[in-house]
């Protein structure tokens, strides 16, 4: 085990100091819970909601596949709500539905009015095509399910799982071929925008996105630079955009750090490239720092060879372990 250094350790204080307002879970390898991550459960999950088919916002198969989300992490003293929002797309009025888990078996209202530290998230919809059929295996399905994964480990330490939001956003992918500041990231821009709603000490105090996490050939990039201001609900939004940056480097060292505890350092990379992802909005708009754990270096993305078969058990595995070995390491910064 690595242990962080010293200079790490200060930065990270500082990330967030403002926030240390309650004590929580240390981090202890005995009780640890990371290393139950379990790839082929998470691929099973994974083979369960390819099967619904294209799912697109709107549509009969991603209800089926939020039901199945729903009764997964319910039945693991997980309480779901349903964030549910209409929006004008290219395409018409359509309705979207954010999924969002919290965990504590009893009293609902002081659930949703406690804060939680960290924001694990992915989206859940697909890519609409209507002249090919594409499931998504990789695009969204790998990364929904290794949420759902999450889950149920994460289920196993109340203490911890008290501490953590699971999200699971609709209404990622455009309408239109691309992601623009008018189609595209539909559930992340309304999450941002009701997160804004609350005081700052009310928002998680960091977080992780993943996508395209399932890939047989597996290089994930940690994305935190982001693009230019684009979102189009920016208007009289004001956000520390350097503080965030920074707080971003340090999240990102975190989750390296994270990756080479958990033995994987391997397979992480940081990049310097622009990612349009759900994280932009939820630093841009509600100024929490997000970082995106995504591999983009897949030959079938939004292609109808976007199977189950290009994904490993392995690969999940690794995304997996990662992201909860980051979370009960650095809980409580
Ligand atoms: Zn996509």
């Amino acid at each position: 085990m690595r242990t962080p250094s010293i200079a790490l350790l200060l930065v990270a204080s500082l990330f967030l100091s403002a926030a240390c307002d309650r004590s929580g879970p240390a981090f202890d390898e005995a009780t640890a819970v990371w290393k139950t991550f379990d790839g082929e459960k998470a691929l099973a999950h994974a083979a369960d909601i390819v099967a619904m088919g294209p799912r697109p916002p709107g549509s009969e198969a991603i209800e089926k596949s939020r039901i199945y989300i729903e009764e997964h992490l319910d039945s693991l003293g997980w309480q779901v709500q349903r964030q549910t929002f209409t929006r004008k797309t290219p395409i018409g009025e359509v309705e979207f539905v954010n999924l969002r888990a919290r965990f504590a078996p009893a009293d609902s209202d002081k659930l949703w009015r406690r804060s939680v530290r960290v924001l694990l998230c992915s989206h859940y919809d697909t890519k609409l095509y209507r002249d090919l059929t594409f499931v998504g295996a990789n695009d969204p399905g790998s990364s929904m399910s290794a949420l759902m994964e999450a889950g149920r480990v994460l289920a196993q330490r109340p203490d911890l799982a008290a501490e953590v939001e699971l999200t699971f956003f609709d209404g990622e992918e455009a309408f239109g071929p691309n992601i623009t500041p008018t189609d595209g990231l539909f559930g992340s821009i309304y999450y941002a925008g009701e997160m804004l709603q609350l005081k700052p000490e009310q928002r998680p105090r960091w977080g992780v996105l993943l996508d395209m996490v399932g890939d047989k050939d597996l290089k994930i990039d940690i994305a935190s630079k982001l693009p230019p201001l684009s979102i189009r609900e920016l208007k009289g939004i004001t956000v520390d955009h350097q503080a965030l940056e920074k707080q971003r480097e340090i999240l990102t060292r975190m989750c390296l750090d994270a990756s080479a505890d958990a033995g994987h350092r391997r397979y992480f990379s940081v990049t310097s490239s622009y990612i349009t992802d759900d994280h932009v909005p939820l630093n841009q708009v509600s100024g929490i720092p997000v970082i995106d754990l995504i591999d983009f270096d897949y030959d079938y993305w939004h292609t109808p060879n976007d199977t189950l078969d290009k994904l490993s058990a392995e690969s999940l595995t690794i995304a997996g372990q990662t992201t909860l070995m980051l979370v009960e390491k650095y809980l409580m910064e």
